[in-house]
């Protein structure tokens, strides 16, 4: 069901990636229907609080997610976007690092937390996320994301917790 609205793009955004598109799932509404409902299933959403999504593309579905079960959302942001009080992570890229950043008081009053992201891959920024909620005294419950890219080992960078995805490729 999911499958046939994702767009593969070779070479994108450089040689040798074959970029997974999500735009056609997010254009149709069956697409979007399928995909907020089928992370909702995933993880019983009485055994979290809040949704957390990872810039950008985990921000779509994590806020509709989130407002599909009746929770709040937290973004986790490319550096220098939030403007509050943050903690900040760094993990390694094939070539180089990334950060990612969140606002301290996130999970201040709703301490149990999914989270979502697009697409998994190497597991490098998921695990940078779980790293973040944690140390604002958070509590991650499960990782659930619409894609993972199953000849990758992402899934073991990312420990005990509970891995869901919608499609495995
Ligand atoms: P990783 O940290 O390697 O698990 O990469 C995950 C992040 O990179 C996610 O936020 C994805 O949106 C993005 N990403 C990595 N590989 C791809 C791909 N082949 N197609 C689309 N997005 C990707």
């Amino acid at each position: 069901m999911i499958e046939q609205y994702i767009r593969d793009v070779p070479d994108f955004p450089k040689p040798g990636i074959l970029f997974k598109d999500i735009t056609p799932l997010l254009q149709d509404p069956k697409g979007l229907e399928a995909a907020v409902s089928g992370l909702a299933a995933t993880v019983d959403p009485s055994s979290y609080d809040i949704v957390c999504g990872i810039e950008s593309r985990g921000f779509i579905f994590g806020t509709a997610l989130a407002h599909h079960v009746g929770k709040g959302f937290i973004p986790i942001r490319k550096p220098g976007k939030l403007p509050w009080k943050t903690a900040s992570e760094s993990y390694e890229l094939e070539y180089g690092t990334d950060t990612i950043e969140i606002h301290i008081d996130a999970t201040e009053g709703a301490n149990r937390v999914l989270m979502v992201d697009d697409l998994l891959a190497t597991g490098g920024t998921m695990a940078a996320a779980l790293k973040l909620v944690r140390r604002i005294g958070g509590t991650p419950v499960a990782c659930s994301f619409v894609i993972e890219l199953g000849f990758l080992p992402g899934r073991e960078k990312l420990g005990d917790i509970p891995v869901h995805s919608l499609l495995t490729v």
